[in-house]
């Protein structure tokens, strides 16, 4: 395969400013006990314009009351519009199946946001870390929420093939899935199943192995900024070993598609 212009722009110290791009995995907020290469939007904003990132989606997951966290994201989409698309978190210890769909609602239809994030915080991570029978699931009104809304779910924990198969109208994001390429393959045959390539340990060859076995329409670029260099992963798209054609939906156009299919 000859070099692409991907390729030969690796190395530069320009931006990439030709090329659409969408992280589809970042925060905002305090992480206790965790490095962070920025914390406030402004320092975010100065990486993601140094490399050429267009739009960040993003949550405050680790925000101990999700009414603040989800505002605190709103704050950043006012400061910076048309960059940051609000993604919101559920958290489902803090309140009954009510509290959580009107959380969604009041994230979606007042602050304009256009994904959701749940995470496992007890540090557990793939294969999936449900523990509650189907008929007690605490999560159900946030998958028919995203299914009414055809809204995607970045997933930390909790995606299962079953789940994903229950609500085919939402998507699901398996949040830093390019690192358990094998559980990526056990959902490989779901179309609403996407994975993010935050993971921070990713293998040489993982990119080209997920677009072999899910395609290419199906991963996305995301970074976990600030959490991790964006900068980083950003090579490791342009350097794949993969069609051009290729890079350019796994940087943007997979996830610009998963955010106008919100409704
Ligand atoms: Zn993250």
């Amino acid at each position: 395969m000859h070099a692409d212009r991907f390729v030969q722009m690796c190395g530069s110290d320009e931006p990439l400013s030709d090329t659409f791009v969408i992280d589809a995995h970042c925060h905002v907020g305090q992480w206790v006990g965790m490095h962070a290469i920025e914390r406030d939007i402004e320092g975010i904003m100065e990486v993601a314009d140094a490399i050429g990132l267009d739009r960040l989606c993003i949550n405050y997951a680790a925000c101990p009351e999700m009414r603040l966290g989800n505002d605190l994201v709103a704050d950043c989409m006012r400061s910076y519009p048309g960059r940051i698309e609000g993604v919101c978190y559920v958290n489902f210890f803090e309140g009954g199946e009510e509290v959580q769909r009107a959380e969604l609602t009041r994230c979606f239809d007042e602050l304009g946001f256009r994904g959701v994030k749940i995470i496992d915080m007890r540090g557990s991570f793939y294969p999936q870390t449900r523990d509650w029978l189907d008929e007690d699931d605490p999560l159900r009104p946030t998958w028919e929420f995203a299914q009414e809304r055809g809204a995607s779910i970045l997933c930390h924990g909790y995606v299962t093939h079953e789940i994903a198969q229950r609500y085919p109208g939402a998507n699901f994001i398996v949040a830093h899935g390019s690192g358990v390429p094998a559980f990526m393959l056990t959902l490989a045959d779901l179309p609403n199943v996407y994975c993010d390539m935050s993971a921070t340990s990713m293998l040489a060859g993982t990119l080209e192995l997920l677009c072999e076995a899910m395609g290419p329409e199906r991963v996305l670029y995301g970074s976990d900024l600030p959490a991790s260099d964006p900068g980083q992963r950003l090579g490791m798209v342009m350097a794949a070993k993969i069609p051009e054609a290729a890079k350019t939906l796994i940087l943007g156009r997979n996830m610009q598609g998963l955010l106008d299919n919100v409704r």
